[in-house]
């Protein structure tokens, strides 16, 4: 039972987690066997949380349970409508071995933002802290240790009211699991080769886009096989005035020769953690920043012209990732490589890890 006192910005009382220990939790060897080598998904720790929401009693039922299956009714709303939502945070263990997770705030607020579009109730982002620093406290031996590694932590929220009629659910669960997480890019990053996905889009204007939801991602699916057809990594979406939006799940950044960085901002677009604390970081260095939209023509003339002179992704998993090749039906453009991108990216990392100093603020300890 963690005890944190009243949060003073909203009045609430910490919520009082039921914890049911797993008496088939993992040994330690075979903790070790797995974090040793992660992958990224694969492997899940011991215990979850969930706290239920309902019409008539709001929050509640905290538990801290045994991980495992969840049993549904076959008529929840979530498996025929797609009322869900989740969010994607890492948590760092630091050469002092404490824990610590990055701007959780920010995925707490985004995480209602997510829910208000889907018509989902907003869990109190004292409660979404709560919820992280309770799986630590059990499942805290999880946290890898190794250079790169990370674990994982994967909050969601779905209707589990069992109504085949078409209205937001009376009945909602919260849930948060955790997966030891590896490097992403083994034997260092490699700049990725992106698909321009012209048959189909991912948002709409007034669509669920800046929302964290799975629809985006199911939308995404066959795009992104579509880029594997043609031998690229990833996908790449544009707007319905061919601006250019973002990948299937890292938003996109171009760099100028002049220094300036400009980044693709529309209400389609998920508002990245990492890409704001990227940018935040390049401001203190002196560039110009900007959020505005950049179209398709204008990064091909762009790159063609030399004006801009990298081109990157970032997010949670991968952290950022330069582009190295935009394909098209009938084009194949290289894109220019610079350094900026990997020294944002080790800047970043080493405010995460607890190697440099963290100046803004950004950390957030959850192990005490
Ligand atoms: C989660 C996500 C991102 C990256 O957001 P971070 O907060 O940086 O992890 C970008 N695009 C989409 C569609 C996402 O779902």
């Amino acid at each position: 039972m963690t005890t944190i006192d009243t949060d003073p910005d909203t009045g609430l009382d910490p919520l009082e987690f039921a914890v049911t220990r797993n008496l088939a939790a993992k040994s330690a060897a075979d903790r070790d066997a797995i974090l040793a080598n992660p992958g990224f998904g694969q492997s899940f720790t011991d215990h979850m949380v969930d706290i239920c929401w309902s019409v008539r009693g709001g929050w509640h039922r905290p538990r801290v349970s045994p991980y495992g299956p969840i049993s549904l009714d076959p008529a929840a709303a979530v498996l025929h409508y797609g009322q869900e939502i989740f969010e994607g945070i890492k948590a760092y263990r630091h050469a002092d071995g404490s824990v610590h997770t990055f701007r959780p705030d920010q995925n707490g607020r985004r995480l209602q933002r997510s829910a208000r579009r889907l018509a989902l109730p907003e869990l109190p982002v004292p409660y979404f802290l709560q919820s992280l620093r309770e799986l630590i406290a059990v499942d805290g031996a999880w946290v890898p240790s190794g250079d790169d590694q990370s674990l994982y932590l994967r909050p969601f929220m779905f209707a589990k009211e069992a109504f085949l009629g078409v209205r937001p659910a009376h009945k909602v669960a919260y849930y948060l699991i955790a997966s030891p997480a590896g490097a992403y890019f083994k034997g260092g990053v490699q700049p990725v080769s992106i698909w321009l996905s012209e048959d189909y889009s991912r948002a709409g204007k007034g669509g669920t886009g800046a929302a964290k939801t799975g629809g985006n991602y199911a939308a995404s699916l066959l795009p992104q096989s579509e880029a594997y057809e043609n031998e690229c990594d990833q996908v790449v979406f544009l707007d319905q005035d061919r601006n250019v939006e973002e990948l299937g799940g890292m938003n996109v950044v171009f760099v100028y020769k002049d220094g300036s960085i400009v980044t693709p901002q529309s209400d389609s677009i998920l508002e990245g953690i990492t890409r704001d604390s990227i940018l935040q970081l390049a401001r203190d260095r002196g560039h110009h920043v900007e959020g505005r939209n950049v179209s398709l023509d204008e990064w091909r003339q762009g790159v063609a012209s030399g004006d801009i002179v990298e081109v990157f992704a970032c997010g949670t998993a991968a952290v950022v990732t330069p582009i190295g090749v935009l394909k098209g039906r009938d084009f194949i453009d290289e894109q220019p490589t610079g350094t900026l991108a990997l020294e944002l990216r080790e800047e970043l990392t080493d405010i995460q890890y607890g190697r440099a100093e963290d100046k803004h603020g950004w950390l957030y300890r959850l192990d005490a």
